[in-house]
């Protein structure tokens, strides 16, 4: 259930409010927005009365949410939530600005990773990625540097001011690789592990949550409710491609999972085209589809050697690649009225 406040609401009838709603058992999730103020209520609705709501003090509407996810979903939002990265946090995902983050599949050494990261943040990536512990289908493939490759990507970080987003694939290393990272990426084949997911929303990082293989929209949602009930509201949900009969590419790029996510929720929507496609050449295409569908962003994979990359060599684009698609994006961003994100918000706007 949902109480929609009216817009002149004292603090004060705020409070009583909250006060009723948690003197029931339940728990009052307050959302500020410019124009309105949201108050949702989880647990047991049997114990609230929709009746005595309506007759408190500053309350405006009571809507009951029939939906099994209730954190994520748009009702619960006053307004689009928009996530801030950076030291200082200049960039935003989930406002106008589309967002490119980018690099390699695995942290493979410290060259590779400056290589990589110099070339993305030149063609305008706004934040770097690069997997430290790797999920792979078969236990005797490369498995990832580990805390060496956190290392790596931290240090990257402070050379060219870029965030990072890395893989966590075990709740008991959730601190540890939130030491290092900027976004603590959820991967696919983890989106229901919920030890993980319950653990990711009890640190104050923002998370990159990837669909399942085989994952319905609503368990995706379902998942980010999971993080979302710790405390933990910066959730970017990933639209990563999803199983189909189609052999012809890894995945299916599900693009009507955008514009159905953006109406069902106010969290960011990101999407991998690499992981989708599975073949570089289409990474660009699926990329400027995503962005016209309405994407807040892009996961894209760059290698400065696909050929002998030690992780998802096949997708991966090289640098010149990764440049000339940005130019592409940008002119696709522009015919739908966006942009993409500025890769220095302090150059961006002294220049403006
Ligand atoms: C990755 O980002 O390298 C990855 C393993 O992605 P996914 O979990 O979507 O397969
Ligand atoms: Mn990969």
């Amino acid at each position: 259930m949902i109480i929609i406040t009216k817009a002149s609401i004292s603090t004060d009838a705020l409070d009583r409010i909250i006060e009723h709603v948690e003197s029931a058992g339940l728990r009052a999730h307050v959302s500020r927005g410019e124009h309105r103020t949201i108050v949702g209520c989880i647990g047991d609705e049997a114990r609230l009365s929709e009746h005595a709501l309506t007759q408190l003090d500053g309350v405006e509407r009571v809507m009951p949410i029939l939906k099994p996810y209730k954190l994520p979903s748009r009702e619960f939002a006053a307004d689009n939530t928009t996530i801030r990265f950076g030291d200082p946090a200049g960039t935003v995902v989930g406002g106008r600005d589309i967002i490119v983050i980018a690099g390699p599949c695995s942290v493979e050494g410290r060259d590779m990773l400056f290589d990589t990261a110099r070339h993305v943040r030149a063609a305008g990536a706004n934040m770097l990625r690069g997997g430290a512990f790797k999920p792979r289908s078969s236990p005797y493939a490369f498995q990832g540097m580990g805390e060496e490759a956190l290392q790596m990507l931290a240090d990257v970080r402070a050379e060219t001011g870029m965030p990072v987003v890395t893989e966590v694939m075990d709740p008991r290393q959730v601190e540890l690789v939130a030491s290092y990272a900027d976004v603590l990426q959820i991967g696919a084949r983890n989106m229901q592990n919920f030890p993980l997911l319950t653990e990711v929303g009890r640190v104050r990082r923002p998370v990159l949550l990837k669909r399942g293989l085989s994952a319905t929209i609503s368990e995706l949602l379902m998942a980010a409710e999971y993080v979302m009930a710790q405390g933990n509201g910066d959730v970017m949900l990933c639209e990563r491609g999803i199983r189909t009969y189609e052999t012809a590419t890894r995945n299916t790029l599900d693009i009507a999972a955008i514009p159905v996510l953006k109406r069902e929720s106010h969290l960011p929507v990101i999407v991998d085209p690499s992981h989708a496609g599975g073949r570089a050449d289409l990474v660009a295409p699926l990329a400027m589809a995503a962005i016209a569908a309405g994407a807040g962003g892009l996961i894209i994979e760059v290698h400065p050697d696909p050929v002998n990359a030690r992780s998802d060599g096949e997708q991966s684009l090289e640098p010149a690649a990764f440049a000339s698609m940005m130019t592409q994006l940008r002119a696709v961003a522009h015919a739908v009225g966006r942009d993409l994100a500025p890769t220095d918000v302090r150059l961006a706007r002294s220049a403006a």
